[in-house]
């Protein structure tokens, strides 16, 4: 999960990494009060989980209150890269000398973690890492290990930043990294980490994503969660606990595994490029295909207003055919005049020929049988295109 500039803000004040005062508004009139409350100069920073936000003019400098007001219904309403700004962070303006660069990243290709810092942060960073990428360094951190104070001056000293403040600066990097761990986070970035004119080193921007697969040892993360943007079909299916994912074609795709079902994305791609139809979903009901899972997949696939067929994919193993066809026969009874769309179903491996035999026992008017994959693809393509 990526989380709002605010929320990350909120979770480096709790980790003792220094902030300045952020305050969330939805309105322009919240955007004044929330400035009134402040007092002086502050920001006006578009809430979107995208980057480059300032360059886009997301990011606006008020003198006051009245200014923020206005700043804030300039800001509220715009699209940035396909995102439209639905809140905005009122920030207390820092006096800024230099901006600088940090973060702490899942290495998955190097199976440990990274740090990244740099003198040269702010807007061009990755114009830096481009053209100067001695002035980025780049330093494994052994996840078992953690790093040391005397590791952090040496990652501070690699960043190129002046020996004046590095043991701040490594501070701010061991506060991040305790921050990191503690959250179970794949992302941790700081950009910019500024220097204020009064000597301060202060996070003004941060970018953080923690791991969704540790989401269960912190209650405290469901708060974050964005339920305005989640997709309404991938809510129902998360909450049927479902690995489902929506994408943008006509084919409803249900099958066992998750490397059938990817395979069963490709075959059917293949096969809808003569219809100009694609799959429309990712859903793998896993090993157990019982009444009540083939059920509820069957029924978030079918309320889709974008599938037009549905294919039902599934190779017999510890869970065998005649069991899945039980399944199917029982979702359909289920569902009801609730299912209402073409439904092809290719079942191989155990215990094929019973499963077979209980789907056209059933003979349920909207289910066709197919014995390959291929030609099952190319029958669900077809009739999405209808
Ligand atoms: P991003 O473009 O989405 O990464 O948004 P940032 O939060 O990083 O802001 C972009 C730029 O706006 C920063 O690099 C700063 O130069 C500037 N900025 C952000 N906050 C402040 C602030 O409090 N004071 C001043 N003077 N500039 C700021
Ligand atoms: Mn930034």
């Amino acid at each position: 999960m990526d989380l709002f500039e605010y929320q990350a803000r909120d979770l480096f004040e709790a980790h003792n990494i220094p902030v300045l005062a952020g305050a969330v508004a939805t309105t322009a009139d919240e955007a004044e009060q929330a400035a009134a409350s402040m007092g002086g100069k502050v920001v006006v920073k578009a809430q979107v989980k995208v980057g480059g936000r300032g360059k886009a003019g997301g990011v606006k400098l008020a003198e006051d209150a009245a200014d923020a007001k206005v700043k804030a219904s300039a800001i509220l309403g715009m699209d940035i890269k396909g995102h439209t700004v639905h809140k905005v962070m009122i920030a207390q303006a820092a006096p800024i000398a230099e901006e600088y660069y940090m973060a702490i990243l899942l290495d998955r290709a190097n199976r440990n973690f990274l740090v990244m810092a740099s003198v040269a942060g702010g807007m061009e960073i990755e114009e830096v890492a481009h053209t100067s990428p001695e002035k980025l360094a780049r330093v494994g951190i052994d996840p078992n290990v953690g790093i040391s104070n005397e590791q952090a001056l040496e990652i501070v000293k690699a960043g190129q930043f002046p020996a004046d403040i590095a043991q701040s600066v490594a501070d701010v990097l061991l506060k991040l990294w305790s921050a990191f761990v503690a959250e179970d986070a794949t992302l941790m970035e700081i950009n910019p980490l500024v220097k204020t004119v009064d000597g301060r080193i202060i996070a003004l921007d941060g970018k953080v994503t923690l791991d969704d697969n540790a989401e269960f040892r912190h209650p405290s993360h469901e708060a974050l969660v964005d339920h305005a943007a989640a997709n309404p079909l991938e809510a129902a299916a998360k909450e049927k606990n479902l690995n489902y994912v929506k994408l943008d074609g006509e084919v409803g795709i249900i099958g066992n595994g998750a490397g059938l079902v990817m395979s069963t994305l490709d075959v059917v791609a293949y096969a809808g490029e003569k219809y100009g139809v694609k799959p429309a979903n990712f859903l793998d009901i896993g090993g157990g295909a019982s009444a009540e899972v083939m059920a509820n997949g069957l029924s978030i696939i079918l309320g889709d207003p974008d599938v037009r067929s549905v294919f039902v994919n599934v190779f017999g193993g510890i869970t065998a055919c005649d069991a899945v066809a039980n399944g199917i026969v029982q979702a359909l009874e289920i569902l009801g005049d609730k299912a209402t769309k073409p439904i092809v179903v290719r079942l191989d491996g155990n215990n094929v020929l019973e499963g077979r035999r209980i789907l056209n026992e059933a003979a349920h008017p909207l289910v066709q049988q197919l014995d390959t994959m291929d030609g099952a693809a190319a029958k669900a393509a077809e009739l999405a295109a209808k």
